[in-house]
């Protein structure tokens, strides 16, 4: 597999933004243990992955922490790993148990999208 450049930091960081919202919106799901180690086995054979960070070379997304989130899919064309079906109960019990988190997420990733925006409108000028 021919090897990418690693996205910008700028990139990264809203690469991050993106998967964290879906991952809120649909209230927090996370893998099982077993999921989570094919996940990540998976990456740590992957020639994009970066041992000194445990990050992905295609987004730059910290993987321990975003192969734990069933929303979240690998970006590789095909990807190696995609986004986990969960079923509607499931998803109904993490919307109620993670709702005061996902307050808090919204608020992060909307303070983190709006810094974003106005580095890039200070860096147009
Ligand atoms: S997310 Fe995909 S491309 Fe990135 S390191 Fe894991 S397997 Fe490789």
């Amino acid at each position: 597999m021919k090897k990418t450049e690693t996205p910008s930091f700028l990139r990264m960081i809203k690469n991050f933004a993106i998967e964290s919202v879906d991952f809120i919106r649909e209230g927090a799901p996370v893998c099982s243990e077993e999921q989570y180690k094919e996940r990540i086995t998976l990456c740590v054979e992957c020639p994009e992955f970066k041992p000194a960070t445990k990050s992905c070379g295609l987004c730059g997304c910290h993987m321990p922490v975003k192969a734990k989130w069933k929303t979240a899919s690998c970006p590789a064309t095909p990807p190696k790993w995609d986004a986990l079906v969960f079923n509607p109960k499931e998803m109904e019990i993490a919307k109620l148990k993670n709702e005061k988190e996902k307050e808090e997420y919204m608020t992060v990733n909307a303070t983190m999208l709006s810094s974003l925006k106005s580095v890039g409108k200070r860096g147009k000028k």
